[in-house]
Formats: C-alpha cells, sequence, structure tokens
C-alpha cells in the first residue's frame, strides 16, 4: 500500500504460531508458509501479488491457496481496499478501513466506529457485521471540497 499507512506489528511469536496452528491440523511447516507469514506480517496489508514479489519461488496460485489456509486457521484476514485483489494482513491487527477513491489513501479507524451500523443491522436484520471485513470507501481531508476550495484560492 503506501507509506502514510502503517501498522504496528509484533512478530515475535510467528513461527510458533503458525508451527502450533499447523501441526494441530496435521499439516507440515514448510519453509514456504513461513515465508508467505512473515511476508504477511512485515508488510502489513499486501496483496497476493505483493506478497509473491517478496516470497522466492513461489508463485501466486500457491500464494492465493496459502494465505486461503492461513485465513482458515485465524492467521490472518482480508479486506477488499480497491478494486483489484484483496489485502491480507496478520490477524491479531483488528481494525475496519475507510479508503479514499481519489486518492487511494487508507486509513484504518478503530471497529468501534461502527457500532451503530451494526447495531442497526442486528436489530433491524439480524445481520452480524464483520467489521475486519468491512471497507468504507469515500473522499479523504485532503481531497475533500473544503481543501479543494482552499486550493483554489
Ligand atoms: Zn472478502
Ligand atoms: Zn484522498
Ligand atoms: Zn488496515
Amino acid at each position: 500500500m503506501d507509506a502514510r499507512h502503517t501498522h504496528p506489528h509484533t512478530s515475535s511469536s510467528t513461527t510458533d504460531d503458525l508451527a502450533t496452528q499447523l501441526r494441530s491440523r496435521g499439516m507440515r511447516v514448510t519453509a514456504q508458509r513461513e515465508q508467505v507469514l512473515a511476508a504477511v506480517r512485515r508488510l502489513g496489508h499486501a496483496t497476493p501479488d505483493q506478497i509473491c514479489e517478496t516470497v522466492s519461488g513461489v508463485d501466486v496460485a500457491t500464494i492465493y491457496r496459502t494465505l486461503e489456509l492461513f485465513e482458515q486457521l485465524g492467521l490472518v484476514r482480508h479486506a477488499h481496499l480497491g478494486h483489484g485483489a484483496p489485502s491480507y494482513r496478520p490477524a491479531e491487527d483488528e481494525h475496519s478501513h475507510v479508503v479514499c477513491h481519489q486518492c487511494g489513501r487508507v486509513i484504518n479507524v478503530d471497529p468501534a466506529v461502527v457500532d451503530a451500523l451494526e447495531s442497526r443491522l442486528h436489530d433491524d436484520f439480524g445481520f452480524t457485521l464483520d467489521r475486519s471485513h468491512l471497507t468504507v470507501f469515500g473522499t479523504c481531508r485532503q481531497c475533500g471540497p473544503e481543501q479543494k476550495a482552499a486550493a483554489a484560492r
């Protein structure tokens, strides 16, 4: 994504988590799987293609399958931050996204921001909102009408 968008990650127990999760399901811990998980934690938000660029000798199809596996294991989660491929991030990184459709800026927001929406959807429709999957598109402060008016002055 971009440099303005940062995640405060802790990455100490990465390999242990992965090993435990995989072994408990009878799956092998491979160097590829370790590299893919490490890439997700290092990059913060990353599409399978972006992850592929940093992991040598693994094709994109394998990256997709590995990410799906990790998501099932609860190690990563994804969101849609644009019209392209989904972006993956570490599962413990709990937040919703606000994306500017003019400049592409991604803002991580506290999931509590959508509390009111969540309770309305639940009360009115019996619907359970998946906050970590939620992306709201709109126009950021820099691209907003106030800024445009200021720039024109
Ligand atoms: Zn999705
Ligand atoms: Zn913007
Ligand atoms: Zn994020």
